[in-house]
């Protein structure tokens, strides 16, 4: 399907996948082809060179012991995640934290395993376990899930949980200053999930550029996980990226993934870069967290992103931007923010 020209240049690109969930409490072996949409033997057949794991803990009511448990389930998870950086089956993973590092794994032609954690009620109101989770290699916070914490309305309120529409009105101060200590650590921010309001704020408040992990365009898909015109113009005037993802009730309204294609995941990446510039939009699938569509069901069939976007006029440089560059640039940023 895919011509050979195109699978060289794929096989060359340094692609990131910005947003993975994992099994929990427990799933298959990620060295043995499994059932999920990711695993290692599939991100090898796909050429997915580096992927984004998160430690992902569902919004409960926020009791102090709902809290604690949500915690503990983050860091459990961040090991489990750090777990999968191993070798077996023929297949050698390895945990990358820094830019570097995941710059060393595209070289060394080993998979890269970079934690990230997805919803900032694992932390309640203790920031101190930002730095817990850093130490880990997080490399970022998503600040919501659905539903409010303490640090921000979400993007989809959960009133089952006892949400209003509007809790804060954005961000809440301690969710300011999540936002100081994050970049004091070099996460970086991330507001896919947080309302609108809590965006804005979060792109002004934020020392280092902010990222939407796995979100898509609003204008193509009016979904409120999605950002409309005026986010995507703020992303762009700071710096950060947005990371266009498979989730079919992003990409086209109430559509099922079968009906999905890459033509219409591609329609958003060329409506974003139209809109703010390829320096600020990138790839994400959000598998195994609700993402695939037909022609991307799992990390196997990567480079039919690629031969997509190839058909559409981006050349070697923009693919290899898409795929992983823009996301590395403001991952450095942060870096030399947090040493600064
Ligand atoms: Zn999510």
């Amino acid at each position: 399907m895919i011509d050979p020209d195109t699978a060289a240049l794929h096989a060359q690109l340094l692609t990131l996948d910005s947003h993975i969930d994992i099994p929990w409490p427990t799933g298959p072996s990620p060295f043995e082809r499994g059932p999920r949409h990711v695993d290692l033997v599939k991100m090898r057949e796909g050429g997915l060179a580096v992927g984004f794991f998160a430690a992902y803990v569902p919004q409960q009511r926020r009791t102090p012991e709902n809290e604690q448990a949500a915690y503990e389930r983050a860091i459990a998870m961040l090991h489990a995640i750090r777990g999968m950086g191993s070798s077996r089956n023929d297949i050698t993973a390895r945990v990358a934290v820094t830019v570097d590092e995941i710059l060393a794994v595209k070289r060394d032609g080993v998979l890269g395993v970079v934690p990230c954690v997805e919803n900032g009620f694992s932390i309640g109101t203790d920031l101190s376990r930002l730095a817990e989770f850093r130490a880990l290699g997080a490399r970022y916070l998503t600040m919501t899930h659905n539903g409010h914490n303490a640090l921000a309305d979400a993007a989809i309120a959960r009133p089952d949980l006892g949400d209003g529409p509007i809790e804060h009105g954005g961000l809440s101060p301690l969710g300011r200053e999540a936002i100081g200590a994050m970049n004091r650590l070099g996460m970086l921010v991330d507001v896919s999930h947080i309302s609108r309001d809590a965006m804005l704020q979060a792109a002004a408040t934020s020392r280092s550029p902010i990222v939407a992990t796995h979100s898509c365009a609003r204008a193509l898909c009016d979904h409120p996980r999605n950002m409309d015109d005026a986010q995507l113009d703020v992303m762009g005037d700071v710096g950060g990226v947005i990371q266009i993802t498979a989730v079919s009730a992003f990409l086209r309204p109430k559509a099922k993934p079968e009906s999905v294609t890459p033509a219409d995941f591609a329609d958003h990446i060329d409506y974003v870069v139209k809109r703010i510039g390829l320096d600020h939009v990138g790839i994400s699938s959000d598998f195994d967290g609700g993402g695939w569509f037909a022609g991307w069901r799992d990390a196997s069939e990567s480079a039919n992103i690629t031969a997509e976007l190839a058909t559409r006029g981006y050349d070697r440089a923009a693919l290899a931007q898409l795929w992983g560059g823009n996301f590395l640039r403001v991952l450095r940023r942060a870096e030399e923010i947090a040493d600064g």
